[in-house]
């Protein structure tokens, strides 16, 4: 039909479109009654009479006209409370002859209690006797309503989805997101609240996880839905689960906490985990049928939200967990240790309470990672971490520093004494042995204390703190190990030193800093020089020349010595065949080099020295091997297996400075020697102490019982030559012959076949 105001409409036609409906009389009626809309006329006013409605009416709101037209007040009754004064309002304004009233909608109350949404449509006009009519049109526009707020809902809850995934990406806590979700979802329109349930430990029961919290305070004890509730079948089928109505249900037991504010319907969805479900996402109604699969997708997505969060989070926290653990131990590592003692070290600036550390290093222990090899020695520090937090306060940190390093932390101490009383008992966590492979060892650590008084104008440095453990860990080595030192500021000193000195080591080969100086050997029945000792000198360049003693520890400390004694040893090779070379008539000399006790623990050691042979073409019988007693008292199935391939090879093995360590000479058949050097000290003593001269002398009757030569070392003067040939030794060196000098001056005094020594008489 067309618009009667259309402009297009030329007004002869209006008029005659109007007159056909005048005309029509019932066509007029029945088209009124048959169009899908209330017609009707009622008078101005809350209770004014309704002069006609048509059937219609019946249909859509349940009321016969007639009904309308008996009782005025109906309409007006059937109002919905929330739209009653607005629409009472407008309705009665008096309008009269207003044309541009405006639509109004409202819901209405049918007979049989539903709600229907009205679209009412009407003009005010006094009819012939002036009273004011209303004559409106009242349309059904239900669906459009509901229409319209499903969309609303599925906006509200994809703004839901939206606030929860920002949530997410803040990357808090999944407690907080928990909350964050629950509050959020009970916001939705129609959900009177949510609740997530985690799958307990048994992996049964569903514990209340965040949610209800106010309704479960009542329960005392934890609040949990049983498997058999719409949870768990979500849970165990992962799909959505709806309960209707609780009232009735059949499928599902309810959880109680849900009676205690009358859930009348709930819908679950699963929550997923990395490897196994996390849990549920539930939400609740107090009104049955409030939840439809239409909502599924959205608790879903809200569900995976979380699922994803909780699942990063963890991952988080695993990454997190492994860059402040150590992986062998399991316990926080060094830069975890840092945090926590920056932590105590603030917290004492206020409390004015010192704080403490321990450095721990386990003797040894690259002894036994290199003999009894790499399982060994993580299975060592993998017993050591419990025995040393079973031996600790519960507040203290243990921490592994990386390699046999510990470090750790005693919080709120009185003083440096309680200090040191506490690493007396650390210490006393390695009086028990360890047992590695089936054998048991005994494991000492040398320990470092070092104690920081903390105030706001003193404020203490995490680092600082332990470098200063580290340094008195370090004297507490130099003194014999097995022991605990207190730092002291000549400390520091030293250990800045020692840093220094390892920094600049390492270049020392590639700058041909280092040199080897040579000692000869005499036969101390003839003078005549067989052999001589390599000694290796560092050419500093500020310090100077440097001895040994300067340097060889921090070598073996920091793994430098592998380098520098392959070094030593092809340089003397090399040096000792060229004095050949020089007197090609006389029988060629002997080179010793000297090895220290790491390098005798390390497995390749036979294969290095088998390849500087090869290398260079020495003869392996010219060559000596100088080891430490001390490599022998720890017995260590490679140091010994290592010594017999030395053997095999046909190299010499001398033991060094004899008589410094522990081991009885009955022992010494054990192991492949070819001679013993005696130490100094002993020799100091020839002639002006009884006792250790009675005690070279034991040593010499039982090296000649083993068939072993015989080498003083560090003689001086001729009453210690004397007293030595005397008790039979068969070699000697030390300054009464030469000192240690540089390759050119042997080669000089050899051209001039002045090194053997004149001062002893061929007779004897
Ligand atoms: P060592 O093998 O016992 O060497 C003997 C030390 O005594 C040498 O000191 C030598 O110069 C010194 N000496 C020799 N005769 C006398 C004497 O009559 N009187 C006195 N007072 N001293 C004498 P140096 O060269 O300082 O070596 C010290 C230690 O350093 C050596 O003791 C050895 O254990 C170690 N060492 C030297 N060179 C090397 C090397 O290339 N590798 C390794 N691993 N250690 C080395
Ligand atoms: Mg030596
Ligand atoms: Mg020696």
């Amino acid at each position: 039909m067309r618009d009667p105001g259309d402009k297009n409409w030329p007004d002869h036609e209006v008029d005659a479109f109007f007159d056909q409906i005048a005309a029509g009389g019932q066509d007029y009626r029945r088209l009124v009654e048959r169009l899908p809309v209330i017609v009707y006329a009622s008078e101005l006013g809350e209770h004014g009479r309704w002069r006609y409605v048509s059937p219609q009416v019946e249909d859509i709101l349940g009321f016969t006209a007639e009904e309308f037209k008996a009782d005025p007040g109906l309409w007006a009754r059937l109002l919905h409370p929330d739209d009653r004064q607005r629409a009472l309002e407008i309705e009665s304004e008096d309008r009269l002859g207003n044309r541009n009233t405006s639509p109004v909608e409202y819901r209405l109350r049918t007979r049989d209690g539903k709600t229907v949404w009205m679209l009412d449509e009407a003009v005010l006009e006094a009819d012939e006797g002036g009273v004011p009519v209303w004559h409106g049109v009242l349309y059904d526009i239900s669906e459009r309503k509901n229409t319209e707020a499903e969309l609303q809902r599925a906006l509200s809850q994809q703004a839901v989805v939206a606030k929860l995934g920002e949530k997410a990406m803040q990357n808090g806590a999944p407690d907080s997101l928990m909350q964050a979700a629950i509050s959020l979802i009970g916001q939705v329109e129609g959900v009177h609240s949510a609740c997530i349930w985690e799958v307990g430990r048994d992996g049964r029961r569903l514990n209340l996880r965040a949610g209800l919290e106010e309704e479960a305070l009542g329960a005392g004890r934890r609040v949990s839905a049983a498997r058999d509730s719409h949870a768990g079948a979500a849970l165990d089928t992962g799909e959505a689960t709806i309960v209707s109505e609780w009232e009735g249900e059949q499928r599902f037991t309810m959880p109680p906490v849900l009676r205690t504010f009358g859930a009348a319907s709930s819908m679950a969805v699963m929550i997923d985990g990395k490897d196994q479900p996390y849990g549920v996402l539930d939400v609740h109604a107090t009104e049955p049928h409030r939840f439809s699969p239409k909502d599924a997708p959205f608790l879903q997505a809200s569900a995976n939200v979380l699922a994803d969060a909780f699942v990063r989070h963890e991952a988080d926290q695993a990454l997190r967990h492994r860059v402040l653990h150590d992986s062998l131990t399991g316990l926080p590592n060094r830069l975890s240790f840092v945090d926590s003692l920056n932590g105590s070290l603030q917290r004492a600036a206020v409390s004015g309470s010192p704080v403490g550390i321990l450095f721990l290093d386990l003797d040894h222990f690259k002894l036994i990672n290199d003999s009894l090899g790499h399982h060994a020695g993580d299975a060592l520090l993998g017993a050591v971490a419990p025995r040393l937090r079973a031996h600790l306060r519960p507040g203290d940190i243990v921490a592994r520093f990386g390699g046999d390093e510990f470090g750790i932390l005693i919080d709120r101490l009185a003083d440096e004494e309680e200090a040191i009383a506490i690493a007396d008992r650390v210490a006393a966590a390695f009086t028990q042995p360890f047992s590695m492979e089936g054998v048991e060892h005994f494991v000492s650590s040398s320990i470092g204390v070092a104690v920081a008084r903390v105030s706001s104008e003193r404020p203490a440095n995490a680092e600082m703190l332990i470098r200063d453990a580290d340094a008195a860990m370090y004297r507490a080595k130099e003194s014999g190990r097995a022991r605990c030192v207190l730092f002291d500021a000549e400390m520091r000193a030293g250990a800045m030193h020692r840093l220094e000195t390892e920094r600049e080591l390492r270049g020392a080969l590639d700058r041909d800093e280092l040199a080897l100086h040579y000692q000869p050997v005499v036969n101390l029945r003839t003078g005549e020089v067989t052999g001589i000792e390599a000694l290796v000198r560092w050419q500093h360049p500020q310090r100077g020349l440097l001895d040994p003693a300067e340097f060889v520890s921090i070598a073996e400390d920091s793994g430098l010595i592998e380098p520098i004694g392959r070094w030593v040893q092809e340089q003397a090779c090399r040096q000792a065949l060229a004095w050949h070379e020089q007197r090609p008539d006389s029988r060629p000399l002997d080179v010793a080099v000297n090895l220290s006790a790491r390098q005798v623990a390390h497995r390749d050691l036979p294969a290095t020295v088998a390849e500087i042979i090869a290398k260079t073409g020495i003869d392996p019988a010219h060559l000596r091997l100088e080891i430490t007693e001390s490599v022998l008292v720890k017995e260590s199935a490679t140091a010994i297996a290592s010594l017999e391939a030395l053997n095999e090879i046909g190299v010499r093995l001398v033991l060094d400075d004899f008589g410094t360590g522990y081991s009885s000479l009955a022992y010494l058949n054990r192991f492949p020697f070819h001679a013993l050097k005696i130490d100094r000290s002993f020799v100091d003593a020839l002639g002006i102490e009884q006792e250790r001269t009675a005690i070279v002398e034991a040593i010499i009757g039982m090296a000649r019982a083993l068939s072993l030569e015989v080498i003083a070392e560090g003689v001086e003067n001729e009453v210690q030559l004397s007293e030595l040939r005397r008790l039979g030794c068969d070699y000697g060196q030390g300054h009464l012959f030469h000192a240690a000098m540089p390759e050119a001056r042997i080669s000089r005094l050899l051209r001039d076949d002045a090194l053997d020594y004149s001062g002893i008489s061929p007779e004897r």
